[in-house]
């Protein structure tokens, strides 16, 4: 079976795990937690990182750090994974949905307009798949009616936006909006195993952030605590191997770029099969590489996804939308909301090898099962 995704371990790894094992140094006490902040928060162009256990508990705490409360709103897109709208019911505040752009499944930034009410608090875009979500729109409505912006930049490490309204240059995703959540989950470009980082520039936001992943503990005055917080702390081996991964994240970004050119060749003739298109203003990373059938082929992707894992191609499927999780539902929300883009991205889309292990060949294999499997 071709993988869907597998980690690059080879660099630094063994001989950082090694330091922590000879230390004794094994909990988040350890000195790669902030060896690891400081490199990842510099690689991204932010002042501050805050390594935790997971993607979900970094968008959790990054929404705790801007202040999310009880009754507050959070737009987020349709078309994500649940964890945004876990991270923002955690804390009280209610998930506000909006669709996408079909082209490139991330948060269309021109239907945010019509979502923000007073009670709007952070909106969050998601980049999705390596591609930048359209962010001048939401700099430009941010400045208009206050609200903060969260980057989930999960999927993104290393990905650029083109900027007019911050000068007409390139920055890097997860560097634009007030606060960043990002995961390093196996799969994801740097990856940790498990593990997750908040990332600011704003000292403050980075402090509330760091209490909350840790009880809420008082410097001053320690065992008293006058918020409550969680135990979301990232170990040292985990850290170790964050570090090790980041020194390599230039030549990750290379591997996936040189596969994401090679299926595009490839795939160029294969009819029926759309592959994101990047805009003018994004530097995709293709976290995943992800196709879109034409519904015209009368296929949908569950049936092509188990054609091709009969002829040993392991594929994902894209996320159902967020308005139709049966747990949200329960909770009351989304009740009667309709995305068409969402719905058809899921009824039509999946993911097909990308891990930074994946060669030419398999690649050409690839795509060899994917024409069988549509003919
Ligand atoms: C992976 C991912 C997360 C969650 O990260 P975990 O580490 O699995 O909790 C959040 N948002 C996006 C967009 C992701 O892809």
């Amino acid at each position: 079976m071709i993988p869907v995704s597998e980690p690059l371990l080879n660099g630094n790894e063994k001989r950082y795990l090694a330091e922590c094992i000879d230390s004794g140094w094994i909990s988040s006490e350890g000195p790669f937690v902030a060896k690891f902040e400081a490199a990842f928060a510099a690689r991204t162009g932010r002042a501050s990182g805050v390594a935790v256990c997971n993607g979900t508990a970094a968008l959790e705490a990054a929404l705790y750090g801007l202040g999310v409360e009880e009754g507050d709103e959070v737009i987020i897109p349709a078309f994500t994974i649940i964890s945004c709208a876990i991270a923002v019911l955690r804390l009280g505040a209610r998930p506000v949905l909006v669709e996408i752009d079909p082209e490139n499944w991330c948060m269309d930034a021109g239907l945010v307009e019509a979502r923000i009410t007073p009670r709007t608090k952070v909106v969050m875009p998601v980049h999705i798949f390596g591609h930048a979500v359209d962010m001048d729109p939401l700099l430009r409505l941010r400045e208009r009616y206050g609200f903060k912006i969260l980057e989930d930049a999960a999927e993104a490490h290393g990905a650029e936006y083109f900027s007019q309204h911050l000068g007409g240059c390139w920055v890097k995703c997860g560097a634009i909006g007030d606060a960043t959540a990002t995961s390093f989950y196996a799969n994801k470009i740097v990856t940790t195993g498990e593990g997750g980082m908040v990332l600011a520039d704003d000292p403050a936001v980075a402090a509330r952030a760091r209490a909350y992943r840790n009880l809420c503990f008082r410097p001053e005055r320690r065992f008293y605590h006058t918020e409550i917080g969680y135990n979301f702390r990232m170990t040292n081996l985990q850290a170790a191997v964050g570090l090790a991964q980041v020194e390599r994240l230039d030549e990750f970004l290379a591997i996936k770029r040189r596969i994401a050119v090679v299926y595009e060749a490839a795939l160029r003739n294969v009819a029926g099969v759309r592959f994101m298109s990047v805009r003018p203003w994004a530097r995709s990373v293709y976290w995943v590489y992800a196709v879109e059938l034409d519904p015209a082929l009368g296929l949908d992707a569950a049936t092509v996804m188990e054609r091709l894992k009969i002829r040993g191609v392991a594929t994902r499927p894209f996320f159902l939308g967020l308005h139709e999780q049966p747990a949200l539902h329960e909770r009351g929300l989304f009740a009667g909301e309709c995305y068409p883009h969402t719905e058809k991205a899921y009824r039509y889309g999946f993911y097909l090898p990308s891990g930074t292990t994946l060669t030419a060949e398999l690649v050409a294999q690839v795509v060899a099962a994917l024409r069988e499997a549509l003919a």
